[in-house]
């Protein structure tokens, strides 16, 4: 069969076997045990996981094995072009598991900034017993030592949708494995593995997913790393749920489509925010300025379906959150319908404020995931809460917090946990 496009390898990646075992949808298995008939081979099969292998004659228990799993798991590898492909329970699951399948070269990490704010706590708080050097991209070799087990970066990074170039950093760390966490490019915009890259990361809660409604992450990897991340991964027991793993697979067909018509949409919102006035900077992969290394057309075959843009007061940041109807202000990306969240205040909070600042990460950031809405309804719950929010602003009232303190804490934004803004006039009509 010829599976070379992107769109035909969405809809039959993992189902070759479809019509050998007479069905249409994959298998849902929900074992967790496997009689085992013939101890020998039973025997045999545990020697083989403990070895790393991907799947055995008896799959003995469910920690080992789960042949829904697998079968999602064949199918980002063929998408990412990759050996194979190990799923876990979660994104900062499937890190850790890098992260801990490292330790065997060393302990250093060199990582790029900005990352997912857990994915950089996780390396700063050195949990795992690693050191991290951030480095620069341009200064990826003079960050590596001896004990460098791994090279991090994530392109399109979260939030700040900075571009690093791959090839540039693959080059720079020599013998060094380069992680690239893809979650917002999505195997249909970008696939690391082509630039050198050894392990493309996903959090496909996100665009995976799609839906809003899975939890998981999956890393896309040589047959001799998988094999090791198959190893940790049977060790500390972060395994992907079968039903979750069918949710994945049950929505890869249509990811083509939905990552190219979000993308559409994003490229339209884009300009269309870069003309507003109350907005300051806005930073999307698809606008020359923010590519200065043209990313886009040669490592991304588009810009994406995520918008950041800067308000022009972080006053104004909770009113419009709050004014907005049609998108939903909430953490996470990728899914069906808009999202809209506060870097700063939420999935980078964890993130100590000066290397926030540092990675461009301010106090009046926004990080929009344009879902599929029509773009006008879009624009029109956009446009209307920027204008409420600039109307609060202006009133002369000084602003009460709702922790009754009237006074912002030094050296602090004003965090919708920490200073609920009082502030908000019922919105009746649209002006
Ligand atoms: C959400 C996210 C993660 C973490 O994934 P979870 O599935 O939430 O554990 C990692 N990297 C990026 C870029 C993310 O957006």
């Amino acid at each position: 069969m010829t599976k070379s496009g992107k769109n035909t390898l969405a809809v039959h990646a993992g189902r070759s076997d479809f019509s050998r075992l007479g069905v249409h949808a994959p298998p849902l298995s929900l074992s967790t045990t496997y009689p085992i008939k013939n101890l020998e081979k039973a025997i045999d099969s545990i020697d083989q996981f403990i070895d790393g292998k991907a799947s055995a004659a008896n799959p003995v228990y469910a920690r080992l094995f789960n042949p829904t799993v697998a079968r999602w798991e064949a199918a980002i590898a063929e998408i990412e072009n990759a050996e194979a492909s190990v799923a876990f329970s979660s994104g900062m699951a499937a890190f850790t598991a890098v992260l801990l399948a490292s330790k065997t070269r060393g302990d250093h990490i060199v990582a790029v900034r900005p990352l997912y704010g857990g994915s950089d706590h996780l390396l700063s708080s050195g949990l795992l017993g690693t050191d991290v050097t951030w480095a620069n991209p341009d200064h990826i070799s003079e960050a590596i030592g001896e004990r460098t087990a791994l090279v991090v970066l994530e392109t399109p990074a979260n939030p700040s949708l900075h571009l690093v170039d791959i090839s540039s950093i693959v080059e720079q760390a020599g013998d060094v494995p380069v992680l690239v966490d893809s979650t917002f490019a999505t195997p249909i915009l970008q696939n690391p593995l082509q630039y050198g890259a050894q392990y493309v990361l996903h959090s496909a809660t996100k665009f995976l997913g799609g839906h809003g409604d899975v939890m998981a992450g999956v890393v896309a990897t040589s047959e001799t790393h998988a094999a090791m991340l198959r190893q940790v991964r049977i060790a500390t027991g972060a395994v992907l749920n079968p039903f979750s793993a069918y949710l994945l697979h049950r929505g890869l067909p249509t990811l083509p489509l939905r990552v190219h018509r979000a993308q559409e949409t994003a490229i339209e919102l884009a300009s269309r925010l870069v003309n507003h006035p109350f907005i300051d900077r806005v930073f999307f992969p698809g606008h020359a300025e923010c590519d200065p290394l043209n990313i886009v057309g040669r490592q991304m075959t588009g810009p994406g379906a995520l918008v950041s843009f800067e308000l022009g007061n972080a006053n104004e940041v909770a009113p419009f959150l709050r004014s907005l109807e049609l998108v939903t202000a909430a953490v996470s990306l990728g899914s069906t319908d808009t999202l809209i969240q506060y870097p700063a205040g939420l999935t980078h909070r964890i993130v100590d404020e000066a290397s926030r600042e540092q990675a461009g990460i301010s106090s009046r950031l926004l990080r929009l995931s344009v879902g599929l809405e029509d773009v006008d309804d879009l624009w029109f719950d956009l446009k209307s809460a920027l204008a409420t929010a600039r109307a609060i602003q202006n009133t002369k009232r000084p602003l009460q917090w709702a922790d009754d303190s009237n006074t912002q804490v030094a050296g602090k934004q004003p965090g919708i946990r920490r200073c609920r803004l009082k502030l908000f006039p019922k919105k009746d009509s649209h002006c």
